[in-house]
């Protein structure tokens, strides 16, 4: 049997493969290293959360209330809680358009059991790697459309171009940028235009501020030419516990249909427990500690951006993001510049050529840490 030659069109991860290794020698000398490059969350999930999932194991262990097999789609007890906050995100879902997943990353590459193989697929670049991975891995023909700063990373749709599956970020990560409802329209007018399909990440939805849609169904239109993908993992801690949802809708072709039948040969499900914990925050004291942790997260940012503005470094100056996306000084590249951070002040950072095209001359800074550690890092960044 012959291996899937498209293993051979991804990059190596030599870029993350270094900084690891300069880690764990700096480590061994004793240096206190702060990592602000892989975005993972490092506060806890809310009591709120885990006095439910522990509700949820009693329930377990009871033989009136034990439950095995989940349905593949989702409880619907979950289903409804996203679908009515939906509502107040200005999108009207039904409950059966939704899909509880097991986090956001899988779901970027899993939707392309929908599509033909050999599809044309647009990233809007730099990006989080793993959809555009995904495609590579499928054999599909992958574009980039870099955004820049004269752009503030909203790249235009490719108007003279046709794409058969084009992926959106809002917030981007790494850049941070949001799209407004303009910028979103644009997008939904080209893709029914030229008939393609837009995988929308809202990965970081809920760090948007009020003004910007948080769900592409916000947009008139949408339904019939998007599917949105989200996560729990940044907003409730669950990087660890794993859930988030994916939305198909019964506008979209047979698609939603098709959809199930998919899940029902290829997916067994998500945890009772973890989707109880889930459904907790849909309260409005869940609603109040999500929204502190992420001002948190934010205020994080911003102490980084004061120290980044002090050494001359430009920023990517957005108010919706858990990341700084800054450039390096000019002759640096990004890889050289982290390697430099780690060397002279122990920070790690994200070099900008690990989120493909674009992301070159750039690094991120993740801003998901204890404020004693941001404060730490950002008087090691003056020290530059
Ligand atoms: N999409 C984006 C843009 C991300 O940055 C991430 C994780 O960092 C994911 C998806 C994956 O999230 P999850 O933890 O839900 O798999």
């Amino acid at each position: 049997m012959k291996i899937n030659e498209n293993f051979s069109k991804l990059e190596q991860n030599y870029i993350f493969n270094d900084l690891k290794i300069q880690v764990e020698r700096q480590k061994e000398r004793g240096e206190e290293i702060i990592d602000l490059g892989i975005g993972d969350v490092k506060l806890p999930i809310f009591p709120l959360i885990t006095s439910a999932m522990k509700k949820a194991c009693d329930d377990l262990s009871d033989k009136k209330s034990f439950l095995g097999y989940p349905p593949a789609q989702g409880y619907p007890f979950l289903r409804e809680k996203i679908a009515q906050n939906y509502l107040l995100e200005g999108a009207n879902l039904n409950s059966d358009e939704i899909f509880i997943t097991d986090g956001a990353k899988g779901q970027l590459g899993n939707v392309l059991e929908l599509f033909g193989n050999g599809a044309k697929v647009l990233f809007l670049s730099p990006c989080y790697p793993a959809g555009a991975e995904a495609n590579l891995l499928y054999g599909n023909d992958v574009t980039f459309l870099s955004g820049n700063q004269e752009n503030s990373f909203i790249p235009y749709p490719p108007y003279a171009k046709n794409y058969d599956l084009i992926y959106i970020c809002s917030p981007n990560n790494p850049t941070g940028s949001a799209f407004d409802h303009e910028n979103l329209k644009e997008w939904i007018i080209y893709a029914q235009n030229t008939g393609a399909i837009i995988i929308y990440d809202g990965a970081y939805s809920a760090f948007l501020p009020d003004g910007y849609p948080k769900s592409i169904y916000a947009i008139s239109g949408a339904k019939n030419c998007a599917i949105e993908i989200r996560s729990f993992s940044k907003s409730l801690g669950f990087t660890g516990i794993r859930c988030g949802f994916t939305v198909v809708p019964n506008q979209l072709k047979n698609y939603n249909q098709l959809w199930k039948r998919r899940i029902g040969c290829r997916f067994n499900g998500v945890s009772y427990v973890t989707q109880k914990g889930a459904e907790a925050i849909f309260c409005a004291k869940g609603k109040e500690e999500v929204k502190k942790r992420i001002n948190f997260y934010k205020t994080n940012a911003e102490i980084l951006k004061i120290a980044l503005k002090n050494k001359n470094l430009w920023y990517n100056n957005t108010v919706s993001s858990p990341y700084v996306f800054a450039k390096t000084p000019k002759g640096t590249t990004s890889r050289e510049f982290c390697k430099q951070m780690l060397e002279k002040i122990s920070v790690v950072a994200t070099p900008g050529s690990g989120f493909l095209q674009g992301g070159e001359g750039y690094f991120r800074l993740s801003a998901f840490d204890t404020r004693e550690n941001i404060l730490k890092a950002s008087d090691r960044i003056l020290t530059l």
